[in-house]
């Protein structure tokens, strides 16, 4: 089985999809994870990464393209988390599960306004434990204890590109290139919106019931 998770940056993405991972014993392929792991390690694809992603710029395509064919060959099923995220890299996932005679179960679209996305993003911190990776939001969604991971203890940090310059890049840079896989996916008939607001208080068990709902939909096709 593989979903995609489309959303703007702080829609949830990461969340919901380690959920679903959770539910569907999945494995979560996330691209800014795999990119902020070789820059920790300052890799040579970490240093060329490094270029884009501290503009809050996308890597480009053939990078992104090779890295996650790569991943995906060692993997029964996956849920995709920031990636497609330009209709190229779509069409090349496309061509790639067709020649391994798999398809895309679901489409998982995150609908956050705005407004929403720059105030969640700004008070995000994730869990510095890589193979943990559990996001908090010290606004709407604190840890237990502060600074410190519910789920594994490791410290929580802040990403590099989740300050408000480069954060309303990466907004500007969703709605002119990523956006248009709403259409995309639409027209393939695998698309499933979920909508969310933070101010109408939309819980995470909410967004999580309604996804699975729209999962087991899908399968049950
Ligand atoms: P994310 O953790 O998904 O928000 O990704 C963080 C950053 O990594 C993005 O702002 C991009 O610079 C880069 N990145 C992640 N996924 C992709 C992708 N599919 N294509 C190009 N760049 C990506």
């Amino acid at each position: 089985m593989y979903i995609i998770m489309l959303g703007a940056p702080g829609s949830g993405k990461g969340t919901i999809g380690t959920e679903i991972c959770k539910h569907y014993n999945l494995t979560h392929l996330a691209t800014g994870d795999i990119f902020r792991e070789e820059i920790k390690n300052q890799t040579e694809l970490g240093k060329e990464a490094e270029k884009y992603i501290s503009q809050g710029k996308l890597v480009p395509d053939e990078i992104t393209i090779k890295l996650v064919e790569k991943q995906l060959d060692e993997l029964d099923g996956a849920v995709l988390d920031g990636f497609p995220r330009t209709i190229e890299q779509a069409s090349a996932l496309d061509s790639y599960l067709n020649s391994k005679g798999k398809a895309i179960t679901a489409v998982i679209d995150l609908n956050v306004p705005d407004e929403d996305l720059v105030v969640r993003t700004s008070s995000r911190v994730i869990c510095s434990n890589k193979t943990c990776r559990a996001a908090y939001n010290t606004k709407f969604m604190p840890s237990k204890v502060e600074g410190v991971c519910d789920v594994c203890g490791s410290a929580l940090i802040r990403r590099a590109d989740d300050v408000p310059e480069i954060i309303r890049n990466r907004l500007k840079v969703y709605h002119e290139e990523t956006e248009q896989l709403i259409n995309y996916y639409r027209e393939k008939e695998l698309l499933e919106p979920i909508d969310i607001n933070i101010y109408s208080e939309t819980t995470r068990e909410d967004t999580t019931a309604k996804t699975f709902n729209a999962i087991d939909k899908r399968i049950a096709e």
